[in-house]
């Protein structure tokens, strides 16, 4: 019998291949693989007529098969939906001529392309009439996936472990689930994977997302409880001067800013831990809030730890302490750790910070590695906060006597949810902006416009700016209508023929390659990043005032703004171009919602308005908050529902069942 914890490989028909196609995913065990939810549905509908489709979609068609024709491996199947005509072309089956009669009718099923020699369909697959009539009504999900894995494949793995007489528990208290209408564990995994209509999957999606966010709200709430049992007796004074900050910055802090240290300073002084969050839109300043708080601190006789979500990002920052402290002419010891320190390095840094000759350390999740011990450490600031779980934060605060912690967060959300969803944690809120910045323009364009925005960019250039280009994809997909980003580097190459110098920046680079581009854009002669997310999160480079987001309508809106917030971030004009090329999502009025706002929290909040709350074939990879599930916009009030539950239920059983899975992985 199967467990939740069981490595995937348990599962008849996943081998060598498929387990290391899943790993690509994420997915270990089978909970892994059972919560890798859709994201997306589809239902199956009347099939379309060649005029209806659009572009860069899966689509049933209804088609007469009119001849064949072969060239090379090719078969070549001439259609007509009776108005239009269509070529549907296949590779390496030439079973296609034999099950397929000339003169009958099918629905085709995939891609549909138009170009200027007409339709075409690559590698469809067909259903009978009488096939496809028996399928219509039925809701098919579709999985993020990797090449080389199928979303049929995936259907047909998941379907492996349902077939199995087995019930799967979570834990998670059964009289909750009772009291607030929620399904259980096992139900809302067939739902969520196997619905029978829209309402299975509204219910399945709330079971994830409550208990995912109760979960998150308990140990938020045990985090600030136990910070505020106990005691420390870190003696820390305010050292350096908001004025000296301002010299050594050359701009003067916004009231926002000044107000931000002030409270932390004063939680400083304090016997008991800090645990605050400092929210502010992305391009706010919060950076130099924490480092003004964390220099106190070290002028103090502490040490203090700086956690970043990315190694480019904490190497930035590496770099940014650096410098402030050479311009205030201290004696500082830093340190910079993360997976890619190497070997001897690291035994250096963790004896150093043992024998606390590292007053800093700035690095990623490495900072609360099992080997890593501190001397004294006192201040722990952790940067773009979702992408660390409370857990870690945790682990972090183990490693030292009650430390304070600072929580940094780009995510708009309204003091009143935030109090909720952060437990008890006191709330910084940065809501103005350096006051020299220049709203970013911002446009949404088809590919017409394409020429145009690289010429922007070029005129940016020659001004000594510089520009990100950044597309959804790394590499070049089959399955998927979009632009990658070694095509797009290839294009900009030719288009600027050396006039402009051009990089390229992706997730699968190894941290060195990233860093090399990364400083190269920063400082050195790289003038335009064509790059995928990976530089979403904080990357600060004030001199970069264009950014191309090429078909943005594969991003969510709040990930949209935090890409755009990498420009505008001095006191030049910038410019954000939404350029949709392989889509017709110009008018989407989504995308306008950016075009006419550069407020985070207002989008949030248009956004899910344009959602709506009966939306739930919009699944959406809820990704770009914080949440594997969750959204907190989409779920404010699940939240003040669960706030209330926790009281009752405590841990519900969610805590110990988490526990022993993170122990079997
Ligand atoms: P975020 O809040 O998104 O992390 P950063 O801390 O990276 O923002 O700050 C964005 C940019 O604004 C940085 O280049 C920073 O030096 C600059 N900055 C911060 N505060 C001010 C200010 N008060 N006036 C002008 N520029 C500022
Ligand atoms: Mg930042």
């Amino acid at each position: 019998m199967i467990k939740l914890t069981d490595d995937i490989d348990k599962i008849s028909g996943v081998g060598k291949k498929k387990k290391e196609l899943l790993l690509k995913l994420g997915i270990k065990n089978i909970k892994d693989l059972l919560e890798n939810l859709p994201i997306n549905y589809s239902e199956i509908k009347e099939p379309l007529s060649l005029e209806e489709t659009k572009c860069g979609l899966k689509q049933y068609v209804k088609v007469k098969i009119l001849g064949f024709s072969r060239i090379k491996k090719a078969i070549i199947t001439k259609a007509t939906d009776s108005k239009q005509y269509v070529e549907l072309i296949w590779f390496n089956s030439p079973f296609i001529v034999s099950t397929t009669k000339l003169g009958m009718e099918y629905v085709a099923f995939g891609y549909v392309k138009k170009d200027n020699r007409g339709y075409k369909i690559i590698q469809p697959k067909l259903f009978s009439i009488q096939e496809y009539e028996k399928m219509i009504g039925l809701i098919i999900p579709t999985y993020s996936l990797t090449q080389g894995l199928t979303n049929n494949s995936l259907l047909k793995i998941i379907d492996n472990v349902f077939s199995q007489d087995i019930t799967f528990d979570d834990g998670f208290d059964k009289e909750l689930c009772n009291e607030y209408g929620l399904l259980s564990y096992d139900d809302a995994l067939r739902k969520i994977h196997r619905p029978k209509n829209p309402d299975d999957i509204k219910n399945a999606r709330k079971r994830f997302v409550f208990k995912e966010l109760y979960t998150f709200m308990y140990r938020m709430k045990m985090l600030k409880n136990n910070a505020s049992k106990y005691k420390n007796d870190f003696k820390i004074k305010t050292q350096i001067t908001q004025k000296q900050i301002e010299d050594a910055m050359g701009f003067e802090l916004t009231r926002v800013q000044k107000q931000s240290i002030d409270a932390i300073n004063e939680d400083l002084k304090r016997p008991t831990p800090m645990s605050r969050l400092l929210q502010g839109d992305v391009g706010s300043g919060k950076t130099i809030v924490a480092f003004t708080t964390l220099l106190n601190t070290v002028l103090s006789g502490y040490q203090c730890a700086f956690m970043a979500p990315t190694e480019i990002l904490a190497q930035q920052h590496y770099l940014g302490l650096i410098n402030l402290i050479k311009k205030l002419n201290l004696e500082i010891n830093v340190g910079f750790l993360t997976s890619s320190t190497t070997k001897k390095n690291k035994e250096d840094i963790y004896r150093n910070l043992k024998e606390g000759s590292i007053q800093v350390i700035i690095g990623t999740h490495s900072l609360i590695w099992k080997d890593v011990e501190y001397n004294n450490l006192a201040y722990v600031i952790t940067d773009e906060q979702h992408r660390f779980g409370v857990n870690q934060r945790q682990d972090l605060a183990k490693k030292a006597n009650n430390p304070h912690i600072l929580v940094m967060s780009a995510t708009p959300i309204p003091r009143t949810l935030a109090i909720m969803l952060y437990g008890d944690m006191d709330i910084s809120i940065m809501d103005e902006l350096p006051s020299k910045r220049i709203p970013i323009k911002n446009k949404v364009v088809n590919a017409d416009y394409e020429r145009a925005a690289y010429n922007l960019i070029k005129k940016e250039v020659d001004s000594g700016k510089k520009a990100y280009v950044v597309c959804p994809l790394v590499e070049e997909s089959e399955h998927i209508n979009c632009v990658d980003v070694h095509t797009q580097y290839e294009k900009l190459k030719s288009f600027y023929n050396g006039d402009v110098k051009v990089g390229l920046l992706h997730g699968q680079m190894t941290s060195k390659e990233k860093d090399t581009i990364m400083n190269e854009f920063k400082f050195g002669n790289i003038d335009v990043l064509v790059s995928t997310v990976v530089i979403e999160v904080g990357v600060d480079v004030s001199s970069a005032t264009v950014m191309v987001i090429v078909d943005p309508q594969r991003f969510g809106l709040a990930q949209l703004h935090q890409l755009r917030g990498r420009v505008g971030r001095a006191e030049f004009q910038s410019y954000c171009v939404f350029l949709v090329i392989s889509g017709d999502e110009v008018e989407s009025k989504r995308l306008k919602i950016l075009e006419k706002t550069n407020d985070g929290f207002e989008i949030a909040k248009q956004d899910l308005k344009l959602r709506g709350s009966g939306d739930i074939f919009g699944v959406r990879q809820s990704g770009d908050i914080n949440f594997k599930f969750a959204d907190i916009y989409e779920d404010s009030n699940l939240i003040v529902e669960i706030n209330s539950a926790i009281d009752k239920y405590k841990d519900a059983g969610c805590d110990i069942i988490l526990e022993k899975i993170e122990d079997t992985i």
